[in-house]
């Protein structure tokens, strides 16, 4: 991997431009070392490609959609036709294993791009008519302008494509900063969509929240912000979108209940929770990190859990086998870390899986089980954002559906159990964005993805990102 060109331009206007803000280090996770001291984008160059995207608007919206669609189905080619490169960057930044960003993550970025393609020519609803004698009514879905889009570093890539595919498709035009931890697949793609989008649709800049982001959520000229982030981060954006009253999209972290009952296909749990609590090293909003056990099952679920999971193997990207790689940071593993000390100190949970970092180089931690965890207990109440899973034993179904409710967050759920019924009850009581019975973490471009409470509001992925990125409008005739 160490023959890979990093790119490192900023794309503003149809040109390749060099940062000319403080240069920002992005490491290997897998090593600690440094990969490239990125000059990040001054608030100049911020304005300089709002402006881009705001000039371009005009003619990117009235585009047809026929046209939008052949533009994303050959950005949906020209990626996949060059996936290893992309999976290859993707892996050396994120420490993630090459095989599974190359084999998960490239064709679900494709078929983003491929589904906004086809939706933007399937947008449906009210129909036209005279609901007022002698008027005709109609509705519009129009674009809305500049969207301002940030990305988080767990996806960076496939983040990217969730702001930018159906923000584009709708006939938006965009300015996209991926995160400073991981900006270096996003300006790959900036490389591709220069030679395949008009100049000004799509500029990235890279650099940090504060420096480079805020400048973009204050910019008059940007209509809507899309964020994909942390709570505290949607709330200053909230902040920051009110002195121009923006449009806000926020998709805000997760701490995904799994409710396993007693009837419950145990080895089919251990396997679930064995991929989904640990799938990216955990760091993924709706990972299955907060298990509640019906009493009958939760000794063996404890048990045979952390067999399974002591049997994950963690390593760097291109090691066989790889299922985890480190994460992000040192920063974020000492706050993996913290979580588990402080669960441990508590006396009552039981670390019965892992519950370290892995000694040498990389931000490496251990997959880990908490068992014997309560309601109030942090680490069942705090997203954690790591490798680890804490079990909570419940007694009966309403105590079950009232801790999972019990939660700041509200994105993702699951319930596992052999009675349909059941499932289907405990289902619509539950407060969250999706519910997956009988498995958990499974996406499609088809269905929405988002959350209630603290996980925030607005979809993406699906016909209802669709509608976030455009505006109904009421056009009425006097015949
Ligand atoms: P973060 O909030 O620290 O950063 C996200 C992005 O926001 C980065 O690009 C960052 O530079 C930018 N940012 C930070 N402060 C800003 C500011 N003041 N103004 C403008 N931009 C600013 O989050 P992260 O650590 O990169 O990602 C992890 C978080 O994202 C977790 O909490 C996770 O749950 C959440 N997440 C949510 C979803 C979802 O779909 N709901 C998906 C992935 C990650």
């Amino acid at each position: 991997m160490a023959d890979i060109t990093l790119p490192t331009d900023l794309l503003i206007d149809g040109a390749f431009v060099r940062g000319e803000g403080d240069a920002e280090k992005v490491l290997n996770p897998a090593t600690g070392e440094l990969l490239v001291a990125l000059p990040e984008a001054s608030v100049d160059q911020v304005h300089k490609a709002v402006s881009a995207a705001h000039r371009a608007f005009d003619a990117w919206s009235e585009t047809t959609p026929m046209e939008r669609s052949r533009l994303l189905l050959k950005l949906a080619d020209a990626i996949e036709a060059r996936g290893e490169e992309f999976a290859r960057l993707e892996a050396l930044n994120c420490g993630k294993p090459y095989a599974r960003a190359l084999a998960d993550e490239i064709p679900a970025v494709a078929d983003c791009l491929r589904y906004f393609a086809g939706a933007a020519r399937c947008v449906s609803g009210t129909v036209a008519n005279e609901y007022l004698a002698g008027h005709t009514s109609m509705i519009r879905r129009d674009a809305i302008g500049v969207v301002g889009s940030i990305a988080p570093w767990n996806y960076p890539l496939m983040m990217a494509a969730w702001k930018i595919a159906p923000a584009l498709a709708a006939g938006n035009t965009v300015v996209i900063k991926p995160s400073e931890q991981t900006p270096l697949t996003t300006l790959l793609l900036a490389r591709v969509a220069a030679e395949i989008l008009p100049k000004g649709v799509l500029n990235v800049i890279a650099g940090r929240g504060t420096s480079v982001g805020q400048p973009l959520v204050e910019h008059p000229k940007v209509a809507m912000v899309s964020l994909t982030g942390d709570v505290s981060t949607g709330r200053k954006i909230l902040q920051a979108a009110t002195g121009t009253l923006k449009r806000t999209h926020l998709e805000l972290g997760g701490k995904a209940p799994v409710i396993v009952f007693d009837d419950a296909d145990l080895s089919a749990v251990v396997e679930g929770l064995r991929t989904f609590g640990y799938y990216n090293a955990g760091q993924d909003c709706t990972a299955a990190c907060r298990v509640y056990a019906g009493g009958k099952v939760y000794d063996k679920l404890v048990a045979d859990l952390s067999s399974a999971v002591r049997s994950i193997k963690v390593g760097a990207p291109d090691e066989p086998d790889v299922e985890i790689g480190p994460l992000i940071s040192d920063r974020q593993r000492n706050r993996v870390a913290s979580f588990v000390e402080r669960a441990q100190m508590t006396g009552h949970m039981e670390i019965t899986a892992g519950g370290k970092a892995r000694a040498g180089a990389g931000f490496f931690y251990e997959p880990t089980v908490v068992a014997g965890a309560r309601q109030e207990d942090e680490i069942v109440k705090r997203e954690v954002f790591g490798p680890v899973v804490s079990v909570t034993r419940f007694t009966d179904t309403e105590q079950a559906i009232a801790w999972a409710n019990d939660s700041d967050y509200g994105l993702a759920s699951s319930v596992w159990t052999q009675d349909v019924g059941r499932a289907m009850r405990v289902a619509k009581k539950l407060q969250y964005g999706c519910t997956w019975i009988n498995t958990h973490f499974m996406l499609v471009n088809e269905m929405p993805h988002g959350g209630l409470k603290s996980s925030g509001y607005g979809k993406d992925l699906s016909m209802y990102a669709l509608e976030d990125y455009t505006v109904a409008r009421h056009v009425m005739i006097k015949m």
